[in-house]
């Protein structure tokens, strides 16, 4: 990462750092606190922290392992093996495109059952099967 200047103060200049923040999760039914450890970046001058997009990805996906959900990495790895595509793949699941580029991207938790579903798929090549068969009947 290239020393950048801080954008506050305009003098110091941003060094990585690592900030242990906690975050707070609450939907209906479970509340949640959890630890993280987020890249950052630090003013040697002011002392300003900046985040970045990778401190909402860390967060997000710390977020799905303490809510026992896929993270998007697994989400994207799921599908890959499957040798799909986002558009196949939500062919094949009835799972709309944009919901799938969103879990993918850390930009929406999926539900339980969603999240049970992809398990499914992801668990046997039967369950593939049947799917593929569910999908082509209609
Ligand atoms: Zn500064």
């Amino acid at each position: 990462m290239n020393k950048q200047k801080c954008v506050v103060c305009g003098k110091g200049l941003l060094r990585a750092v690592t900030v242990s923040r906690e975050v707070d999760y609450n939907d209906d039914g479970s509340a949640l606190k959890i630890q993280v450890k987020l890249p950052a970046e630090k003013c040697s001058h002011c002392g300003e922290t900046f985040f970045g997009p990778q401190a909402a990805q860390v967060e997000h996906a710390a977020l799905c392992r303490a809510l026992g959900l896929l993270t998007p990495k697994e989400i994207v790895a799921l599908r890959e093996a499957l040798g799909l595509s986002q558009e196949e793949f939500s062919d094949l699941t009835g799972i709309g495109r944009a919901t799938i580029s969103r879990w993918e991207r850390g930009r929406l938790l999926p539900n339980k059952a969603m999240d049970h579903y992809l398990r499914l798929v992801k668990k046997s090549k039967n369950n593939l099967k049947y799917l593929r068969e569910i999908a082509h009947a209609k």
